[in-house]
């Protein structure tokens, strides 16, 4: 029975309920940041389930982040009800077509049992292919190559003006003769990149369309970040009834470099002329101040598609920009405002409030450390992950093994742990002869193995002595358990249990001990948060259906019945430096990420460090335009707070200096740029920030008082500047009049 409407509509503004209840096949929302669109997609996915009536395993949602996609599914969750929301084919454009792919991926010819390589894996793969070449090309360069090329998908294949310009780059034939290789490569050891993850669904559903011949509605959030690929992908999926509704904004167009098109956006309204375009103009997220400060950003692109986005909040306290000597010295000053914010907020603003957001990873050394000295806890996101851990990559490269005995990458990176004397050339021959001959290099170990003298690497006595006792028949006595119950009350051996044997089997502890004798505790601290992962993935699997997709008749679906392969795949998509998300804490931690990481997210207090001319714009970046955009990303995602800063003095020491951005320079004006700022505005916008987070029935000044002492030296010395500043920072309506203003201003506070 159709929910009353109020509850699906209920808050949203006019135009938002518009673009929900919108009856038309394609609605497309163009809006600025923080103007509600996610909100809105959410609730229109609600609205087509819940009030139209489609079954929810018939709507697709695509996001960009596995982040996202846990959040927006809470929150149909939260509405839906009954557990509903598990049954809608929701996750990032991989993960989904990976989910095909298990299920139908055989009427291409996929094996069943294929892996994904990640990103690191690529570049492994592909290093050693350069350098077999001896091209002298850059393996990083040879990687964004290929893959930009595989991203422009059908499209770009048979448009020869690519292929006429590539010929005049030098070292094209190696190139090109690279990225086959590298294909051949994948295809031998079964792999796919992320990628093949999008190009072979797209030639599945090509191919085979009643896979989705249930799919009833189609819906993209982040659109302006799609590339050709994916654009194909999203149409594949609405062939049947071409109901696709996309929200996005062109001024938060990062991905570029990663094949983005914001020329899709216009493709879609040229493809889908029946379109109903719909603008939010409100800015629900942003102080008007840091609003204002971000428009004046990005309107220095007089190009740009030209949107209105009015605030909703009022002033706030101004941003600021602070100058530092260095960059330790920033990262200090970086970490002592976070500690004063969250010493006059009481226990209210916790470090979750909190997040760092760099241009680069690599800017985080001297942030983590200043942190560390404080004795605050973060998380990264888009940066040194879990997963990439050593001990924590051996075990999951051993688990690959276990899956896939032909993953010959995986073989080789464990070959030697723990220690088995054989030596990097040895692996190198292994791994070549695998190449040329059309066995993997677990065929020809077990070939050693079994007395066989036919393979061509030769290897010691002890090293086929050990390759057999300690990894060959292990880990096939593992895959051979695998679903039977071998457990002591005949218990099925499932995933923790396969992990604790291998562990055994390795005597995983004591070689840690071995190789890593000064930190070897947190690495096997490292090793028991891992058996916990899974076991927590075990557990949230049995809860849902996640993976199945729906029945179709007539259409034979491979069940994914073993846990092993959707643990393994749900690690590599969520690996994925820009758009996973490996956080498994729920402790309040305070927050390091990319910019790119942190598109549509929001927080109440922002610091964007290194705001310098080569950081950002950065110096390799090739699009001035797109660098100016991703600052832009940056600063909308504040709710109250921002701060910029940069380095006065390189990190190297060298004495060069540092200029401002560019593009912070021309409104550098209207930063609050010196003093002891943060007595005066910090009040009023931890008032707001707190009012924010209560229940509207509860007054912020049922909290305030308590919270500060008077010795906090709240109060400025100028009254005329204090007045505005501390009335500013109120939200609207109830704490507006001055008659409010000046009963904050004393007798409330102690
Ligand atoms: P971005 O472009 O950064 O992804 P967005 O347009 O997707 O931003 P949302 O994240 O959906 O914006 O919304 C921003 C904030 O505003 C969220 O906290 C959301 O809950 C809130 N919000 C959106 N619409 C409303 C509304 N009608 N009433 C109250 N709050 C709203
Ligand atoms: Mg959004």
């Amino acid at each position: 029975s159709p929910k009353p409407q109020r509850a699906i509509l209920g808050g949203l503004n006019d135009a938002q309920r518009r673009a929900v209840t919108s009856d038309a096949a394609t609605v497309a929302i163009l809006a600025g940041p923080g103007s509600g669109k996610t909100h809105t997609l959410t609730a229109r996915v609600v609205w087509l389930v819940d009030h139209v009536g489609f079954r929810p395993e018939d709507v697709i949602v695509a996001t960009f982040t596995v982040k996202a996609a846990r959040e927006m599914k809470e929150r149909i969750g939260k509405a839906l009800g009954s557990g509903r929301e598990n049954r809608i084919i929701l996750g990032t454009f991989h993960s989904i077509a990976r989910r095909y792919l298990a299920a139908y991926g055989r009427h291409i010819g996929l094996s069943q049992k294929f892996g994904i390589a990640v990103d690191a894996d690529s570049r492994e793969i592909i290093g050693r292919i350069c350098k077999r070449l001896q091209s002298g090309i850059d393996p990083y360069a040879a990687r964004a190559w290929i893959s930009k090329k595989k991203a422009k998908g059908t499209e770009a294949a048979s448009s020869n003006a690519a292929a006429q310009k590539a010929a005049k780059v030098p070292g094209l034939q190696h190139l090109d003769q690279c990225y086959r290789e590298y294909q051949d490569h994948l295809e031998r050891s079964n792999l796919l990149d992320y990628d093949d993850l999008l190009l072979r669904c797209a030639e599945l559903l090509r191919k085979f369309p009643s896979c989705v011949s249930n799919v009833q509605a189609v819906l993209i959030d982040e659109y302006q970040d799609t590339n050709g690929v994916q654009y194909e992908l999203m149409k594949l999926f609405a062939q049947r009834h071409r109901r696709i509704t996309i929200v996005g904004d062109p001024d938060q167009s990062i991905y570029g470099w990663r094949s983005a098109e914001i020329r899709n956006l216009w493709r879609l309204l040229r493809e889908f002329p029946d379109t109903d375009e719909v603008s939010l103009e409100e800015n629900y997220r942003s102080s008007q101040s840091i609003l204002d400060l971000s428009l004046l950003v990005i309107q220095q692109d007089k190009k740009r598609y030209q949107k209105a986005l009015k605030p909703i909040h009022n002033k706030g306290s101004r941003p600021v920009l602070r100058k530092l000597k260095s960059a330790s010295a920033e990262a200090d000053w970086v970490v002592s405002e976070i500690k004063r914010v969250m010493m006059m907020s009481g226990s209210m603003l916790t470090h979750n409030d909190v997040a760092i957001l760099l241009r680069t990873a690599a800017l985080s050394r001297h942030i983590e450390s200043s942190l560390g000295k404080a004795g605050i806890a973060y998380r990264m996101v888009g940066g040194h992950k879990f997963y990439e851990r050593e001990e924590i990559k051996i075990l999951l490269d051993y688990l690959r093994v276990i899956h896939q005995p032909e993953n010959n990458d995986a073989l080789a990176r464990i070959i030697n742990f723990p220690q088995r004397g054989i030596g990097k050339i040895t692996v190198e021959r292994l791994l070549e002869e695998a190449e040329t001959s059309s066995l993997s290099v677990w065929a020809v170990l077990w070939k050693h193995c079994r007395g066989d003298r036919t393979a061509k690497t030769k290897l010691t006595k002890p090293a086929e002595q050990k390759l057999s006792v300690s990894l060959l028949r292990p880990l096939d006595d593992i895959r051979k358990q695998i679903g039977e119950a071998s457990g002591p009350n005949g218990t099925p051996f499932g995933l923790v249990q396969m992990i604790e044997q291998l562990l055994a089997t390795l005597d995983f502890q004591k070689q840690l001990q071995k190789e890593h004798p000064d930190d070897y505790e947190q690495r096997w601290a490292n090793v028991q948060e891992f058996i916990s992962l899974a076991a927590d993935f075990v557990r949230e699997m049995d809860r849902s259906d996640e993976d199945a997709l729906p029945e179709i008749e007539g259409l034979q679906q491979t069940k994914e019945v073993e846990v092993l392969p959707r643990f393994l795949a749900t690690v590599s998509l969520a690996s994925d430096a820009q758009t996973g998300d490996d956080s498994h804490d729920n402790k309040p931690l305070v927050t390091i990420s990319t910019i790119h990481a942190a598109k549509g997210l929001e927080w109440p207090v922002v610091f964007v460090p290194a705001v310098y001319n080569g950081s950002i714009p950065h110096v390799r970046a090739e699009d001035s335009d797109e660098e100016r955009r991703l600052l832009y990303v940056a600063m909308t995602r504040a709710q109250s707070l921002l701060y910029l800063s940069y380095p006065v003095f390189g990190p190297n020491g060298n004495g060069e200096r540092n200029e401002l951005s560019p593009f912070v320079e021309p409104v550098s004006g209207s930063f609050l740029k010196k003093g002891p700022c943060f007595d005066r505005p910090v009040l009023g916008e931890i008032a707001r920030i707190l009012q924010r987070k209560l229940p509207p029935e509860d007054s912020i000044f049922k909290t305030l008082p308590a919270m500060f002492s008077p010795e906090d030296n709240l109060f400025p010395v100028d009254p005329e500047e204090s007045r505005q500043d501390v009335k500013g920072g109120f939200s609207r309506g109830e704490f507006q009049s001055g008659e409010n203003t000046s009963r904050i201003k004393r007798p409330r506070l102690h």
